[in-house]
């Protein structure tokens, strides 16, 4: 069986009156009718615990869009159980039956259910329609279609042969089980973990951000309609601490698929650590973590290029993507027509609820991490080494509003220059346009970061000296674009150091570390 190589599914625009602006109109008000009830669901059983927890919209605090059902330790075990179960026939079933589920579970998103699972990521998440088009619809897709294709091209992989001696390649699943930790951010990224192990053969257990578990339930149920065995993934709601208790000391658990902070992660590889030698096999530890992405700019840069670059890398998704643009180095030459442009484009974001079309900024995720944002802003205000040339004010009476925030640091080794903030707002640091390679050498130190950057210039010989000086600063280095939007096919997307694993979300380089190769020699 071999899929060939996809298109990207198109962004629809939801133009006034267009079909899919009206289903989605439709599937907005369906989820704001009635609130919902969300279970687990561990093997053929949906799972109800009576323990439950209220989803409500970012950005309209009063709502309640449902309830999730909480579980603890014995939920754990029931769903590894479940996986386990399911196993056997699982990774027996043909490759082609089972690669059509995964890209059904595609075709119901691009047509049945786009509306409702944008719906989902707009409400659950603050995502505005553009936002949430291109994440719960395209990127997912594109993440099932895209992988059944290079999955495709691993299984034809094969050694060669020689007189009297054929070999093979078995491409197995791993031993175990998978446990795929999703998060808020990203509903392709909540769709793409859980469902690229279990492509390969692999069972899962899935736990969702709590913030998440609103789409995460309407792509478990996408699954289980194009046809996904009960067990295969197994989608459970429970604190992390539990999770990793029953988890990483099960001898069948066979690695981990994580989007999160870098902390988590941390805890995570020292615990799993810790117990080696309960597990049968080495687990496989993947993860994508932290960012601190940046903005270089050259005294050759495009003004225009850079501040789009800067206004949307920094400011989507109210710059909750791990790639979004948080600090930039601005060339004194162009420091001040930059600033001028920058802080007039951020004037005509406007702020507010996403069923509202117009706006462009929506909801920071929850109240912990408006208050981690509001306190970084906080610091600036009152720090001589730094200025709020942009926005700065909050509130959370409704929603957890942030407005678009710039800071103009004085010193490139600034607090909000060097850590992780994960909200709406962007250091800028200006620098002599004659420090070019000196003020590169600076960013390469300042974070401990790799995940996303761009270098802006029209100047070739800049672009291939920040290319090379900036090797290790990007798992993901974009040249005269914002550094965030990588388009599965296009750019996989991962970064190094404090960043992750870079196994390359949406690439061949991810799938086989759900696969454990057996190599099979006959002689006749
Ligand atoms: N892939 C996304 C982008 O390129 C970011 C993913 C993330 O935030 O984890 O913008």
């Amino acid at each position: 069986f071999n899929y060939p190589l996809p298109a990207n599914e198109p962004v629809l625009q939801y133009a006034p009156g267009s079909p899919e602006k009206i289903a989605l109109k439709k599937a907005l008000a369906a989820a704001k009718k009635k609130p919902i009830d969300v279970p687990m669901y561990i093997g053929s059983k949906t799972v109800k615990t009576g323990k439950k927890i209220a989803m409500r919209p970012p950005h309209e605090k009063a709502h309640i869009l449902g309830y999730f059902n909480m579980g603890d330790e014995q939920h754990v075990k029931q769903a590894i159980d479940a996986a386990l179960k399911a196993k056997e026939s699982w990774a027996n079933m043909p490759w082609e039956d089972r690669a059509h589920i995964f890209l059904k579970a595609a075709d119901l998103l691009a047509t049945k259910y786009r509306g409702a699972i944008n719906a989902c990521t707009m409400l659950g998440q603050s995502k505005n329609a553009y936002q949430a088009e291109i994440d719960s619809a395209c990127e997912l897709i594109d993440f099932l279609r895209f992988n059944v294709h290079f999955l495709s091209e691993i299984y034809r992989q094969q050694p060669v042969s020689a007189p009297g001696i054929h070999n093979r390649m078995e491409w197995r699943p791993l031993e175990g089980f998978v446990l795929a930790i999703t998060p808020f951010n990203f509903t392709a990224i909540a769709g793409n973990l859980p469902t690229s192990a279990a492509m390969c053969g692999n069972v899962v257990v899935w736990k969702p951000a709590n913030s998440q578990v609103y789409a995460a339930q309407m792509i478990m149920r996408i699954l289980q309609e194009a046809g996904l065995p009960d067990g295969v993934i197994n989608l459970i709601y429970v604190d992390g601490p539990k999770l990793g208790k029953i988890c990483f000391t099960h001898p069948d658990f066979a690695g981990v698929h994580f989007t999160g902070s870098t902390g988590v992660f941390n805890s995570m590889w020292a615990t799993i650590g810790k117990n080696m030698g309960t597990y049968k096999s080495y687990p496989r530890i993947v993860g994508e973590t932290g960012g601190k992405d940046f903005v270089m700019i050259h005294k050759s840069a495009d003004v225009d290029v850079a501040v789009t670059a800067l206004a949307r890398g920094a400011f989507e998704y109210q710059g909750q993507k791990c790639s979004a643009a948080s600090r930039a180095y601005i060339p004194s030459n162009l420091a001040p027509a930059i600033k001028t442009k920058l802080i007039a484009a951020l004037q005509t974001m406007n702020m507010g609820s996403v069923e509202d079309f117009t706006n462009f900024i929506n909801a920071v995720i929850d109240e912990k991490s408006f208050d981690k944002i509001a306190a970084y802003i906080d610091e600036a205000k009152k720090d001589r080494k730094a200025t709020i040339i942009a926005g700065g004010n909050y509130d959370k009476t409704i929603g957890y509003f942030i407005e678009p925030t710039v800071i103009e640091a004085k010193d490139p080794k600034y607090v909000t220059m060097c850590e992780e903030i994960f909200g709406p707002v962007l250091t800028i640091y200006v620098y002599d346009a004659d420090a070019f390679e000196e003020t590169m050498a600076v960013l390469d130190a300042t974070s401990p970061y790799a995940l996303t950057g761009c270098i802006l210039a029209q100047d070739r010989d800049a672009v291939v000296l920040a290319t090379a000086k900036l090797r290790n600063a990007a798992g993901n280095f974009y040249i005269n674009d914002k550094p965030t939007g990588a388009v599965v096919g296009q750019q996989p997307f991962g970064g190094a150091r404090a960043s992750g694993t870079n196994d390359k979300a949406g690439s061949m380089i991810n799938l086989y570390r759900w696969l454990s190769a057996r190599t099979i020699k006959e002689t006749f």
